[in-house]
C-alpha cells in the first residue's frame, strides 16, 4: 500500500496521530491550517507559564520526519466523487485514495448576545497569550493604595461554562492574579467568577470529584454562580440571568469555555450527520455509505459510542487514531476492518498552580502530587518519542514553576 495516497485533514489529536501511525506504510499528506500541533489539555498550564510554547505547541516540521509530507493551509473543500481537497495554499487540489477528516471543533458561542465579538475563546497558544496579557495590562493599572473593593472590581474576570475547561482556568487565573496581588503589593484579593448554566460544576464528573473541586472552589475565593446564564457581553462587562433577574457585572475579560461546535468545513460538506452537525460513522470510522473517507475526534459520532456518547476529548481522539489507522491499512490490504470499544481513560482536572485531582483506582488523589501525576500522565501523550524525551528532560532539570504576571515591559 506505499504508492496508497492517504489525506488527513486537520493535525490535532485525531489527525496527527493516525498520520503518525501510517507513515511509511502509505503515501501520507497531513494538511493544517496551522503550522504547529497544539496540546490543548496543557493550555492552562501555558498561561501560568508552567509550561513553555515549545512543549506543548511543537512545529509539524520538527515532529514529523520525511515519512509523511505537510501541506499548510485551510481545506476549502471536497470533491469527494473526484476524490480531492481542495486547500488555500494550493492551485492544484490533493488526491487521495482514503481521506482523513479530523478537524476538530471551534467554540460555540451559542448565539448569546455579544459573545462572538467580545469574549474570549480559550482553544489556543494566542488566546492563552491574549487573556495573559489582558490580566498584567489590567494588574499595571491598579495601585498599591487603591482601597481592596476598588482594587477586586479593576480586577473581576469571568469565566463562562463550569465544565472542567471552565474550573482549570478559572483556578489558574486565580492563583496568578493572587500571586501578583502579593507581589505587586496590592490590598484585597482579585475577582474570579465561573459561571454554570446548570446546578453543578463538572457537571460530567463523578461526585469525588466534584467534590474535591467544590472545596478547591471555596478555598481559592472563586465565585461560582450556578444555574446562571450568561445573555450578553458586553466589552467590559458580563450580563448574567439568575431566576428571572438580570445582573450586568463589570470585567476586564470574559473568557467563554461554554460550548463547543463541528469546524465550519464540515457544515459545507455532504455527508451524513447527526442533529449537532456531528459525522456519522460506522464502528469501522468509516464515514456511513464512503468506504474510503474516515472521520474522528471532535466532527464524529461514532456508531460504537452512540449509547452513550461519548464526550469529545483528546483521550477519545487518541484511541480512534490508533483504530482508524488500523482499518486504512486493513482497507488497502483488503482485509476486514476492526471495531473497537472506546472507554473513558480516566479523570484529571487541573486546580491552579500547585493542585490537580486524578481519580485513580476509583479514588481521588489531589494536591501536588495530583499534580506531577497529571505532568507524567501528559507527558507519555504527547506526540513522538523524540519530542516528549526533550520536553521530560526539560520539566525534570528546569522545573515547571509558573511564571508571575509581570508588569508590562519585562519578561
Ligand atoms: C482548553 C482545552 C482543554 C482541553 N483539555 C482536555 C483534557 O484535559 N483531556 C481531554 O481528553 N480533552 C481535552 N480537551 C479536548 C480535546 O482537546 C479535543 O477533544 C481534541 O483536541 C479533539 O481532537 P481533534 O483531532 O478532533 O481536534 P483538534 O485537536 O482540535 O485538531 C483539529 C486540527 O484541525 C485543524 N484544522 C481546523 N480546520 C481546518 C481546515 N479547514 N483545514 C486544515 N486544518 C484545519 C486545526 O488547526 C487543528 O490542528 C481540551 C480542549 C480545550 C480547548
Amino acid at each position: 500500500m506505499a504508492n496508497k495516497k492517504v489525506v488527513v485533514v486537520g493535525g490535532g489529536f485525531g489527525g496527527l496521530f493516525t498520520a503518525l501511525d501510517l507513515g511509511g506504510e502509505a503515501d501520507v499528506t497531513l494538511v493544517s491550517d496551522n503550522d504547529y500541533f497544539c496540546f490543548r489539555p496543557l493550555l492552562y498550564e501555558y498561561l501560568s507559564g508552567e509550561v513553555e510554547a515549545w512543549h506543548i505547541a511543537p512545529y509539524y516540521k520538527e515532529i514529523l520526519d520525511e515519512r509523511i509530507s505537510f501541506v499548510r493551509g485551510e481545506a476549502e473543500t471536497v470533491d469527494f466523487a473526484a476524490q480531492t481537497v481542495k486547500v488555500s495554499t494550493r492551485k492544484e487540489a490533493l488526491n487521495y485514495d482514503a481521506l482523513v477528516l479530523a478537524v476538530g471543533g471551534t467554540t460555540n458561542f451559542w448565539n448569546v448576545a455579544g459573545a462572538e465579538e467580545f469574549a474570549l475563546p480559550f482553544r489556543d497558544i494566542s488566546d492563552a497569550d491574549e487573556l495573559r496579557n489582558r490580566m498584567s495590562k489590567a494588574l499595571d493599572l491598579v495601585s498599591p493604595t487603591l482601597a481592596p473593593q476598588d482594587a477586586r472590581k479593576s480586577l473581576t474576570f469571568a469565566v463562562v461554562g463550569g465544565g472542567a475547561s471552565g474550573v482549570e482556568l478559572a483556578t489558574k487565573m486565580s492563583d496568578l492574579l493572587v500571586d501578583a496581588f502579593e507581589r505587586r503589593g496590592l490590598k484585597g484579593e482579585p475577582h474570579v467568577l465561573l459561571i454554570e448554566m446548570s446546578d453543578r460544576i463538572v457537571p460530567g464528573m463523578g461526585e469525588d470529584v466534584r467534590a474535591y473541586v467544590e472545596k478547591t472552589l471555596r478555598e481559592k475565593h472563586i465565585d461560582v454562580h450556578l444555574e446562571t446564564k450568561v445573555s450578553a457581553v458586553k466589552p467590559n462587562a458580563v450580563v448574567t440571568e439568575h431566576n428571572g433577574k438580570q445582573t450586568e457585572i463589570e470585567t476586564v475579560a470574559t473568557v467563554w469555555t461554554a460550548g463547543v461546535r463541528v469546524n465550519f468545513l464540515i457544515e459545507k460538506l455532504d455527508l451524513p450527520k447527526d442533529e449537532h452537525d456531528l459525522i456519522l460513522t460506522e464502528a469501522t470510522m468509516q464515514v456511513k455509505n464512503f468506504d474510503n473517507v474516515f472521520a474522528l475526534g471532535d466532527i464524529a459520532k461514532v456508531e460504537a459510542d452512540v449509547d452513550p456518547k461519548l464526550p469529545g476529548t483528546a483521550q477519545l481522539a487518541f484511541q480512534e487514531s490508533a483504530l482508524l489507522a488500523a482499518n486504512i491499512k486493513a482497507f488497502f490490504g483488503g482485509n476486514e476492518l476492526k471495531t473497537k470499544h472506546f472507554e473513558q481513560l480516566g479523570e484529571a482536572v487541573s486546580l491552579g498552580t500547585n493542585n490537580a485531582a486524578v481519580l485513580v483506582a476509583g479514588n481521588v488523589i489531589g494536591g501536588v502530587i495530583a499534580r506531577d501525576a497529571r505532568f507524567a500522565l501528559y507527558t507519555s501523550r504527547l506526540p513522538t518519542w523524540q519530542h516528549r524525551l526533550k520536553v521530560g528532560a526539560s520539566w525534570f532539570f528546569e522545573g515547571t514553576t509558573p511564571k508571575p504576571l509581570q508588569p508590562l515591559g519585562i519578561s
